[in-house]
């Protein structure tokens, strides 16, 4: 089968991916389409350090294909939504509802994966740059056969990671002031979470001015080209100010957009090594700066209320979906992705 597969050194197409069948609790599911991601990009560039050979991808979506003994939520031909999240089901983390930071689903790579004999690790425990993959039963969320496949990839990680930190981790609530710095995939994403949530006023700060009518569409109120403009519209601050972007000078300028009680939430994701600074005294009132890994979701119960806001017409997918490409054509979604030409490359197989 086709796939995506990082060497260390070159990112290449092979046509000769094995992947083993599923074992007790996993699903094997036939990828439809699977987005392409900066953190994709950041294994190339070693800003993500990952061990290779590995196949890439982890937004993806498709169909049920075969389970394994003992899985029973999902039967073959169930479309699903992939997560990344391999938690165990069964710790303390996992059963106080944070299965993100179940310690049994991080740092863990398996290696479901064959080509010639050498066993490939398979990334983010997902790798949907492939025509099967296999995951945890967690991972498959079932969804309903109305939504595109090409649209349901990207829930599982634009669109839990920008929604998720709103409603999940900063907790915004009904007419909050959010800032988003940022309108990328992520920071589209932030903007329809703060609209779901109900903030009020929505600010989009990005200095590309093309990125303005999606802003808009997602749920900006206003759109500034960078943050110099935010005390106008908010002279004491913002109640949550996103940094999309992963540049520390950003960091440092979502904390010290706040209002009194307001919180920093970091999303972007610079250098590993990266440090940020800021002025003890301004966190002095209250004020927080948060973390999120992967919209501090709870997948089986996020991704379906997620499918169900898109079929009410609240939660926007398909605008997400810029391009799509087929898994041939991967060095121009690449190129596509790396010159922000689009929200999101998809994928097609
Ligand atoms: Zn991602
Ligand atoms: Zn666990």
């Amino acid at each position: 089968m086709r796939g995506v597969v990082f060497d260390g050194r070159s990112v290449r197409v092979v046509d000769d991916l094995e992947v083993r069948d599923p074992g007790p609790g996993e699903v094997l599911v036939a990828v439809a389409a699977a987005g392409l991601c900066h953190s994709d990009l950041s294994v190339l560039d070693g800003t993500i350090p990952f061990p290779v050979p590995v196949v890439l991808g982890h937004e993806g979506a498709g169909v049920v294909e075969a389970v394994g003994p003992g899985v029973t939520h999902v039967v073959p031909g169930d479309h699903v939504a992939l997560s990344t999240i391999a938690n165990c089901g069964a710790c303390a983390e996992c059963h106080r509802g944070r299965p993100t930071m179940c310690r049994k689903a991080i740092g863990m790579p398996r290696q479901p994966f064959a080509r010639g004999g050498t066993p490939l690790y398979q990334f983010a425990a997902n790798s949907s740059f492939a025509e099967r993959t296999l995951v945890k039963a967690v991972q498959a969320v079932r969804i309903p056969k109305e939504i595109p496949l090409a649209s349901a990839a990207l829930i599982g990680c634009a669109v839990v990671t920008g929604v998720g930190a709103v409603l999940n981790r900063a907790r915004v609530a009904y007419g909050d002031s959010v800032v988003v710095i940022g309108t990328g995939g992520i920071g589209l994403n932030v903007l329809q979470g703060a609209r779901i949530a109900g903030a009020r006023p929505i600010v989009a700060v990005d200095a590309n001015p093309a990125k303005e009518e999606a802003a808009r569409r997602f749920g900006a109120t206003h759109f500034l080209p960078s943050a110099q403009g935010v005390a106008d519209v908010l002279p004491t601050g913002a109640d949550h100010a996103f940094e999309c972007v992963g540049r520390v000078e950003l960091v440092r300028q979502a904390v010290d957009l706040l209002d009194r009680h307001g919180q920093a939430v970091l999303l972007g994701m610079p250098q590993a090594t990266a440090e940020a600074s800021f002025v003890v005294s301004s966190l002095f009132l209250d004020k927080s700066i948060l973390g999120c890994r992967y919209g501090a979701a709870r997948p089986q119960r996020d991704f379906a209320l997620y499918a169900e806001l898109y079929l009410a017409g609240r939660l926007l997918l398909d605008e997400l979906v810029t391009r799509t490409y087929g898994v041939e054509e991967f060095a121009r979604a690449r190129a596509d992705a790396e010159a922000g030409r689009v929200a999101r490359a998809v994928v097609v197989f």
